[in-house]
């Protein structure tokens, strides 16, 4: 191993000339690339830059389904989907993006089955379809059969798919290579021409120049303690353009899962409940009856996870504890088995317990980012809460916000919506790419991330980078999670601050060149560091209770002042934060209080 301690600069950059680049290889980046491949050709050089090996991409962990109103099982309509993702989204979704994402969910799930996805089949041959939270018949009046699925392992099996697909139309891939920067080289207002992106396995830096950038870098569940997010989901894509001075859209809205596995967060899905499974509490009530009487233990995940904490609140924990139970006992080995294999084997493996005989212990579990980078329909990302657009910048999946989610996002919704938006950001970059400036180089990014880099190898004393993270982690989770106050808020953005200070000197013990980690920990320290700056913030500015962000002083919904979304900014110069507010996008459904 090459020892670099004490080195001034690391190598020079490598240079890569492409049409387009697409950050991030789970279901969005890759369908965008397939995307672009088709409409351009085979002789298009489209490169997909990922930090992990493509497989490995959070959207292969992807458990219960996809939605989109086939009716295969019964009647549905995607009226009835684009009315239940409005107000599971607590009105504060775009409409005219969600009737896009419902409208498209038919025949995009077409399209990846003639792709070769292996969907479950009912027994005359369409693809079977099963229950999933806030998606019901006409309008609210009942739970409805809407999610497309491949067993429990439905995000794996798009993956494999894309993943095959890409290679099969020759698309470039940059295996473990983490983008740090954009190129920007006039500025936040664009063009942006390239990224900037470490070589894991060598430590070398390298400029890819391109006329169009697609952010498809997935969330940052990894800012709180418990999450079912992998380790790598660290908001680098969101964190990257906040930095260049570019707004981050709803930040405050994060969700909380219902069903995280005690203590642990690992996700059991919501298809358990789906085919049937209920939460009881320590007196053996199923208590999602009295809190949602028409949907219950299918209402959306913002009232479940915040039902079960009023019960852990009034002492209806298990042994008064901070959890409750989920009860799928009753469901049979035959669909536990079959529907639900992967979820029973980690009920089995990291409890201990057999599903078909014991009551598993659930606590709610940070899940998903509804905000994110802005974008409109067509993946462009916006400069401002006018909708003015970054040339030759594009975002599409966990990491942006169209927003098709708004305060609070269905289950089987996120599938979708990489899928439909990856789709579609593709489609448009490959529609504008003549009319994008050439690429240029951004010398002063290059120069800041080799100092960046250099500095942190240098640096021989200071804290350890894992050290920050978890206390970072502890202090998200406990007073910036499901529920909220201006104190704890307030309390939360003075320590966030803290740990931003304290990560000015961080100490890298390993020195190397080779799949250097421990740097690339580092670097994603400072991503979350950002995401959580911007996610307190914006909690903090939103004086109401709305979907996936609880306020405890303020428990009402408040449409008078607040059906709008939050962008976050903060002047690169100065380092000042600002918000800037958006009206929310309403075409068909009016806002009405919202009931399960
Ligand atoms: C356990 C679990 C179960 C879920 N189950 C469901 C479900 O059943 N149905 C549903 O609809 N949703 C589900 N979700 C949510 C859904 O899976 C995700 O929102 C979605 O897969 C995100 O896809 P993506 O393409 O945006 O990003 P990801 O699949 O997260 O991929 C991100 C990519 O970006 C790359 N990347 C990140 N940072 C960098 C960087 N700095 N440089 C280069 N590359 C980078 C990574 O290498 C990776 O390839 C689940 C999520 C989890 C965590």
């Amino acid at each position: 191993m090459t020892l670099v301690s004490g080195r001034s600069a690391i190598p020079p950059t490598r240079v890569h000339e492409m049409d387009a680049v697409v950050v991030g290889a789970g279901g969005a980046g890759l369908y965008a690339a397939l995307e672009l491949k088709q409409e351009l050709g085979l002789e298009a050089r489209i490169g997909v830059i990922s930090k992990l090996y493509p497989s490995r991409s959070h959207t292969g962990a992807a458990q219960g389904g996809v939605c989109a109103a086939l009716g295969n099982t019964e009647e549905d309509h995607w009226e009835w989907h684009w009315f239940d993702t409005v107000k599971g989204g607590d009105y504060l979704v775009d409409q005219d993006a969600a009737e896009v994402m419902c409208h498209d969910a038919v025949e995009t799930i077409i399209n990846l089955e003639h792709l070769g996805l292996p969907f479950d089949r009912t027994p005359d041959g369409l693809i079977n379809q099963r229950r999933f939270g806030g998606h019901t018949r006409n309008y609210g009046e009942g739970p409805v059969r809407r999610s497309c699925f491949a067993a429990d392992r439905t995000g794996h099996a798009i993956l494999q798919t894309l993943f095959q697909q890409c290679i099969r139309h020759d698309v470039t891939f940059f295996d473990e290579y983490q983008v740090l920067d954009l190129a920007l080289p006039q500025g936040s207002g664009g063009p942006v021409t390239g990224v900037i992106a470490l070589e894991t396995a060598t430590t070398e830096l390298h400029a890819f120049r391109a006329k169009a950038v697609l952010f498809a870098t997935g969330g940052y569940g990894k800012i709180f303690k418990v999450t079912s997010n992998a380790h790598t989901l660290t908001g680098d894509g969101m964190a990257i353009p906040y930095r260049r001075g570019l707004p981050l859209e709803d930040m405050e809205f994060f969700q909380f899962h219902p069903t995280g596995m005690y203590r642990l967060g690992f996700l059991l899905s919501e298809a358990m409940r789906g085919e049937g499974g209920f939460l009881v509490n320590d007196r053996g009530e199923r208590f999602m009856e009295r809190y949602a009487p028409t949907m219950k233990d299918l209402a959306s995940r913002d009232v479940i996870s915040r039902s079960i904490y009023l019960e852990i609140a009034e002492g209806r924990g298990i042994g008064g504890k901070d959890y409750v139970h989920l009860d799928v006992r009753h469901l049979g080995a035959d669909v536990l088995n079959t529907k639900l294999p992967d979820m029973s084997g980690f009920i089995r493996t990291y409890f201990g317990l057999e599903p078909l005989t014991d009551l598993v212990p659930i606590q709610p579990t940070a899940h998903y980012a509804m905000g994110g980078v802005p974008t409109d329909i067509d993946g462009r990302v916006l400069a401002d809460a006018t909708g003015a657009i970054v040339p030759g910048f594009y975002a599409a999946g966990e990491v942006a916000c169209v927003s098709v989610h708004g305060a609070n996002r269905l289950g089987t919704n996120s599938l979708l919506d990489i899928l439909v938006f990856g789709r579609r950001a593709g489609k448009k970059m490959a529609a504008e790419l003549a009319d994008l400036s050439q690429p240029v180089a951004d010398a002063g990014a290059e120069v800041s991330v080799q100092t960046r880099i250099s500095g942190l190898l240098a640096g021989t004393d200071g804290e350890r980078p894992a050290v920050i993270r978890s206390e970072l982690q502890e202090v998200m989770f406990l007073k910036c999670g499901v529920y909220r106050t201006e104190q704890l808020l307030a309390e939360c953005r003075d320590e966030v601050a803290g740990l931003r200070e304290r990560a000015q000197h961080l100490l890298v013990d390993d020195k190397g060149c080779r799949y250097n980690t421990d740097l690339g920990e580092a670097l994603e320290l400072g991503f979350l560091l950002d995401c959580a700056e911007a996610t307190v913030e914006s909690a903090l500015a939103r004086t109401e209770t709305r979907g996936g962000h609880a306020r405890e002083d303020f428990p009402e919904r408040d449409d008078a002042n607040w059906l709008k979304h939050t962008f976050a900014t903060r002047d690169p110069a100065s380092g000042a934060m600002s918000m800037a507010y958006k009206p929310v996008t309403i075409t068909e459904f009016q806002p009405k209080p919202r009931t399960y």
